[in-house]
């Protein structure tokens, strides 16, 4: 028996996929219930009266290229947030598997495990060490519970800081076999630090999320990948909606996935991480500012003696930035996106 079938639900396990209508260029399609005529103004390549190809091969071919990895270790969803669920509702039975986190951190994890029912285990990051993974920590929480997933975010959404490589894979190496240790990069082309992804073959038990929402700035699209292991990408193909991405977005993402597209994000990203220290040096110079944390995305988390007042003038200059008072350790805190330099400014001269 497979790792990932002693991990995964039986009943996934068990599961007859749903059978989508296949594509064959050049057959006529009736198999599909689709009108045989194009919408008025449909510009697509393919026409929008088709059903689009699931887990498109084209565009799974060119994100392999861009992640430098195999089209098999890939999965294609609506954004990262789509394989999160999927990996939840995957790995873990209501009341039984949980998943643990190291908040503070991105919500959806939790929120993904509330859904599915599955508890939810809590291993904070180290504020003393400036929110840094504690390895030991979460190997030994891990081993009291049945612990199906394992979710970190490096650099860390909401504190920015990457985690430290050798604790991840301390992590890794401590589950083997027993979890799955998810990995999410949705900021890593804003920092220095290489993917995790090459990492998936030596440990099956590894897998990485990537997204095109943030650097690629293509949040509009909703367009994520999980990779991983061949074994689990064929599992989770069993869950995900058959026709989970549409055509319009294949298309355009497929025609971004261009050298040409990919040629301008080295000069934005080179900008965006200009703009953030600029923006931090500036902020950590204001008066009601406290502290400004390190950060390897594309965003700040800076504290304030007085947050509530912050928000209020960054909301009356028409600013909108991310109130954090709520999460724990974070009441005086407020985390700021990277904007242009003019709008940066702006927020800059509300604070003053
Ligand atoms: C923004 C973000 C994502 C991206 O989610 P998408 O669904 O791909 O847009 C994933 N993880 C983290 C931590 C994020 O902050």
């Amino acid at each position: 028996m497979s790792w990932v079938t002693a991990l995964a639900r039986p009943e996934i396990l068990a599961l007859q996929p749903y059978e989508y209508a296949p594509w064959e260029a050049g057959a006529t399609r009736l198999h599909a219930n689709e009108l045989p005529w194009r919408p008025a103004r449909d510009a697509s390549a393919a026409g929008l009266n088709r059903y689009p190809e699931p887990q498109a091969p084209e565009l799974i071919e060119r994100l392999a290229r861009l992640y430098e990895v195999a089209p098999q270790q890939l999965l294609i969803g609506r954004g990262s947030d789509e394989a999160i669920d999927l990996l939840t509702r995957a790995f873990c039975a209501a009341e039984r598997d949980a998943i643990l986190v190291c908040p503070p951190t991105f919500g959806m994890y939790a929120n993904a495990a509330r859904i599915q029912g599955a508890p939810l285990v809590s291993v904070p990051l180290s504020a003393a060490r400036g929110f840094e993974l504690d390895a030991d920590a979460v190997l030994s929480h891990y081993c009291l519970t049945q612990v199906k997933l394992v979710f970190l975010c490096s650099p860390n959404n909401p504190t920015g800081n990457l985690l430290s490589e050798e604790a991840i894979l301390t992590v890794a190496d401590g589950l083997e076999g027993r979890a799955l240790l998810v990995v999410d990069e949705a900021y890593l082309e804003f920092s220095q630090r290489a993917s995790l992804a090459s990492r998936i073959r030596q440990r099956p038990h590894l897998a990485v999320l990537r997204t095109l929402s943030k650097a690629h700035g293509l949040a509009g699209a909703r367009l994520g990948t999980l990779i991983a292991d061949p074994e689990v990408i064929a599992l989770l193909r069993k869950v995900i909606a058959p026709y989970a991405v549409p055509q319009v977005i294949l298309e355009a993402v497929t025609e971004l996935l261009s050298p040409e597209h990919l040629g301008t994000l080295p000069t934005r990203i080179a900008r965006i991480c200009a703009e953030r220290s600029r923006l931090g040096h500036s902020l950590a110079a204001l008066p009601g500012v406290t502290a400004v944390l390190p950060s390897a995305a594309n965003f700040l988390l800076a504290r304030f003696v007085d947050a509530a007042r912050a928000l209020a003038r960054a909301r009356a200059a028409g600013l909108l930035v991310r109130d954090l008072r709520t999460v724990r350790g974070l009441e005086d805190a407020l985390r700021i996106t990277v904007g242009t330099p003019e709008q940066n400014d702006r927020l800059l001269e509300a604070w003053a």
